[in-house]
């Protein structure tokens, strides 16, 4: 089955979920199911098995959750539950630390008043603390595989009672190695579990696995043939790769650059575009704010105030812009990835009309540079991936603008002669440039033009499949990530210092490049959390800058610095 987005598909009620679920996705912001939602919860719901083709980005996170809390909450045991014990109902299995913690967050913040327990458990995080919450009781258990074996074979981990299973970014799993815990851990299950599978990719090795442990499964994928291109309006598209921390920045940088007449920032919940429409005004940009919690009176004003110029920016989420139509419109901002090609070429028709250049423009996350990918193959189009300007990029933009300005003026050549007595007295004592160069300096200043001098650290995408050679066995896959450098194999580095010791991705990659051989360009993602941080780097320079930042202060500090095993290939563990 390929995904079908129209303008006016089911809601999240019309896909026969409980009002629970429903409660928690109203509070959350979520308007209308992402098409892969829609084509995967109701089969899921039926108890179908499933294979999905989707990558981050898309909802499919949501698209497996919602259903297996349903599932497990309708057929969860009352005795169990007023023991305070039971079994694990649900099992997923994650390649990573980082989307065990994601997804489990996401299933707890679902399943809140389903009051379903969900507990991730990883590599790294000590095991006890693991055990005594297992026997306490869950009900979903998120898991990387590696370490789901090792509860198995402790017996802490009971397989016997799970009714559901999903392994997340399959494709991911199998190039870590991990293809043999995948399979002993399944060869465990009860048979008359329900299965599902995501994968970004559908190798051959994947088709494997869903043969073997998937039972006739329904088909997803979000890939659809784009709209006939002889239509296609004229759209200048560009990305911008950020971490999330500074996507708030990141926009408020390109608005600057790009100085659009009128813009529509798309957001993917209501929460989102109150907080965005917040902060952008608070950085002194003139946003209104348009989401389907609001009535039509006010959508209205919001409307009056754009069309008429009191506001630039219209923060929008895809439900509330259906059917608008700007005039003045010149570009529109993809705050995240669109869920799915089709929305991406929905949003981005709306500016190039009657033969005008417009431009759409993509904040993606490092990890959502695969969709990217997948929207540019499917509509057919190059989104060119830039640099975020830095600040010399902004400050020679503003002094542009101001130049403009200037010229603009001495060519109208209106009423200047009044200001000559200034220019004539301070000439008794001063040069002519000079006097002109201060003259520039105020009029460059009454512009504001000083604020937000914030560099927006620049990160590299994932390394993505094809790049990594496409290892065809575990051994292939570790060697090849050992081998190369620069070449797309990346590994993560421990910093055991964290937001709360006021680390910035910058004091990172300074560190990093101020010490190694390794370049901005080179560092992959820099997440950093309250007391850690975990920077990618291309494999065959980890010893290096681990080396190097041993040596070295981080704001002051000399943290504990290593090699950050749980995403490392087995065999390193
Ligand atoms: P995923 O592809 O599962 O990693 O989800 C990507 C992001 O989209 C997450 O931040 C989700 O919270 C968000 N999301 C998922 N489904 C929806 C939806 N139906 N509406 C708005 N946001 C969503």
């Amino acid at each position: 089955m390929v995904v079908n987005e129209t303008d006016e598909g089911p809601g999240f009620a019309d896909l026969a979920l409980g009002p629970e679920l429903l409660k928690a996705l109203n509070g959350l912001g979520y308007e209308e199911p992402t098409p892969i939602q829609r084509e995967a919860i109701p089969p899921l719901l039926e108890g179908r098995d499933l294979l999905g083709q989707a990558a981050t980005g898309t909802g499919k996170t949501a698209a497996f959750a919602l259903p297996m809390l349903q599932r497990l909450h309708a057929g969860r045991h009352p005795v169990a539950m007023e023991n305070g014990g039971g079994e694990p109902a649900g099992l997923v299995l994650v390649p990573t630390r980082e989307l065990a913690i994601q997804v489990s967050e996401a299933m707890h913040r679902y399943g809140r008043d389903l009051g379903t327990r969900v507990l991730p458990i990883y590599g790294g995080q000590p095991i006890g603390r693991q055990l005594r919450a297992l026997e306490r009781g869950v009900d979903v258990v998120v898991a990387t595989p590696g370490r789901a074996l090792d509860h198995i074979g402790r017996g802490t981990l009971p397989l016997k009672g799970l009714r559901m299973v999903v392994l997340d970014e399959a494709d991911e799993m199998l190039d870590m190695g991990f293809a043999d815990d995948i399979e002993a851990i399944l060869q465990d299950t009860p048979e008359d579990r329900q299965t599902v599978l995501f994968s970004a990719t559908m190798p051959p090795r994947i088709d494997g696995i869903a043969r073997r442990h998937l039972r006739e499964p329904v088909r997803i994928r979000i890939e659809r043939e784009a709209p006939a291109a002889g239509e296609a309006p004229l759209i200048r598209q560009s990305a911008y790769i950020v971490s999330r921390a500074y996507k708030p920045a990141a926009l408020g940088r390109v608005l600057d650059v790009e100085a659009p007449t009128a813009a529509i920032v798309f957001c993917r919940t209501r929460e989102e575009v109150d907080s965005l429409t917040e902060t952008m005004n608070g950085r002194g940009y003139r946003a209104e704010a348009l989401h389907g919690g609001m009535g039509q009176e006010q959508r209205d004003r919001v409307m009056g105030r754009l069309r008429s110029g009191t506001a630039d920016l219209l923060v929008a989420t895809d439900v509330a812009a259906r059917g608008l139509d700007i005039e003045q419109l010149t570009h529109v901002i993809n705050y995240d990835v669109p869920s799915a090609p089709e929305s991406y070429v929905h949003r981005i028709g709306r500016v190039g009309r009657a033969g005008r250049e417009g431009v759409a423009i993509t904040l993606a996350e490092p990890r959502e540079h695969r969709m990217l990918k997948t929207i540019e193959r499917v509509t057919r189009s190059k989104i060119a991936v830039e640099k975020v300007p830095t600040v010399a990029d902004l400050r020679a933009r503003r002094l542009e603008l101001t130049r403009a300005a200037l010229q603009e003026s001495l060519m109208e050549d209106g009423d200047l002669d009044r200001f000559r007595v200034v220019v004539e007295t301070l000439a008794d004592e001063f040069d002519l440039v000079d006097i002109a160069l201060a003259a520039v300096k105020l009029a460059h200043e009454s512009t504001g033009a000083a604020a937000d001098e914030e560099e927006i650290p620049e990160v590299t995408p994932r390394p993505q499949r094809a790049e990594r050679g496409g290892p065809r066995d575990d051994r292939f896959a570790r060697d090849d990530r050992r081998g190369r450098r620069g070449g797309g194999a990346m590994s993560r580095v421990f910093v055991g210092a964290g937001r709360s010791a006021g680390v910035r991705p910058q004091d990172i990659v300074g560190a990093i490049t101020g010490e190694t051989h390794v370049s901005g360009r080179e560092i992959g993602a820099i997440e950093i959390a309250d007391r850690f941080t975990l920077v990618e780097i291309p494999d065959a320079a980890v010893d290096e800058v681990v080396a190097a930042l041993r040596r070295t202060t981080i704001k002051g500090r000399k943290p504990i610095v290593r090699r950050d095993r749980d995403g490392a290939p087995r065999g390193r563990r």
